[in-house]
């Protein structure tokens, strides 16, 4: 997280696929660690969310500086957008993979058959074989999984049947059916988030993140793609609805409420380069501008140049200023 801290800034630093990518592979790798044991929970069915907490306000700082988001902004839109599993699921994924993957080692096996001849040998008084009957919670975890996968494999079988399957056919590896067994859990807490919101991130499709959307911004333009997608952003009438003081909801060219949507299509005030960012964006519909990667390249190159939002003066500044040969610039991309 220290690391993320010195390495990216809401409008300097790592681009949004670095920034994701020291998440993913350095540092939820180090919080989680082990997560495949210790995230069953007693009975199988994961950890509870108070117990997970202080991993999930970790996962949220991170989440927040990869996107460049304020701190008022949904979290489920940002694990959404960075393809970014909330925790919860996650480590009850890894504890499910790892359950299974384990019951089918030999070694499991081997350790298994050898209680059960202890146990034999002991000849436990029924007593005590009724107690050994509550299963222990790596049994239960393996139970809970089993019957996840059962319920993913009948789903995926009746959307073969229906002919709706993006998959293979076949029996699916663990991979396979906990990657869609999680992705639908993980799905119907991101549309229950957005229920009733009208906010450009809420009208994306599921399908649509991560690279689909950020690939090729700088880092200011992932901010302001970001601050513009789920409007908690600091225009007038976002800063009123939290209570900033001494704000008035209005727009500088008198509109009733300065919003996303007033600066980025009809404001007065910001006419310029309007035509040619709509060349670019190749739409001038305002949901499509934002949820698209062609419309968020066009807008968000053209809001930095906006004189908007003080956050980004140092990078309007410096995106205006001719190329130098000495500017400091992000490295070629690593080979995929
Ligand atoms: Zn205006």
């Amino acid at each position: 997280m220290e690391a993320l801290s010195r390495l990216v800034g809401s409008t300097w630093g790592l681009t949004f696929a670095r920034a994701r990518t020291l998440y993913t592979a350095v540092i939820r790798p180090t919080i989680t660690h082990a997560c495949g044991i210790w995230a069953g929970g007693k009975k199988g069915e994961g950890l509870q969310e108070r117990t997970l907490r202080p991993l999930i306000t970790l996962q949220n700082k991170c989440l927040r500086r990869i996107t460049g988001a304020y701190k008022r902004t949904p979290v489920a839109a940002l694990e959404k957008d960075t393809n970014i599993p909330p925790i919860q699921l996650y480590t009850r994924a890894q504890a499910y993979k790892y359950t299974l993957n384990s019951d089918q080692s030999t070694a499991e096996a081997a350790i298994r058959q050898l209680c059960e001849q202890i146990g034999h040998q002991n000849r436990p008084s029924r007593r005590r074989r009724q107690q050994r009957a509550r299963p222990t919670p790596q049994e239960a975890l393996a139970a809970q999984a089993g019957k996840a996968r059962a319920k993913e494999d009948r789903e995926e079988n009746q959307r073969q049947a229906a002919g709706r399957s993006e998959g293979r056919t076949g029996r699916r590896g663990t991979n396979d059916w906990l990657e869609s067994w999680h992705r639908k859990l993980w799905r119907e807490r991101w549309e229950k988030a957005g229920r009733g919101k009208t906010e450009p991130t809420w009208c994306t499709l599921w399908e649509t993140w991560g690279k689909q959307l950020f690939d090729g911004l700088t880092r200011p333009e992932c901010t302001i793609a970001t601050l513009l997608r789920t409007e908690v952003i600091g225009l007038n009438a976002f800063l009123v609805r939290v209570g900033v003081p001494n704000v008035q909801p209005a727009c500088p060219c008198r509109a009733a409420r300065q919003t996303p949507k007033r600066v980025v299509v009809s404001c007065p005030n910001h006419s310029q380069g309007r035509p040619e960012r709509q060349l670019e964006a190749g739409t001038t519909d305002y949901v499509e501008l934002l949820t698209t990667q062609q419309g968020l390249k066009a807008v968000t190159k053209w809001f930095l140049r906006q004189d908007i939002l003080q956050q980004f003066k140092w990078a309007r500044e410096t995106a205006l200023r001719p190329a130098h040969a000495r500017t400091w610039r992000e490295l070629t991309p690593l080979p995929k």
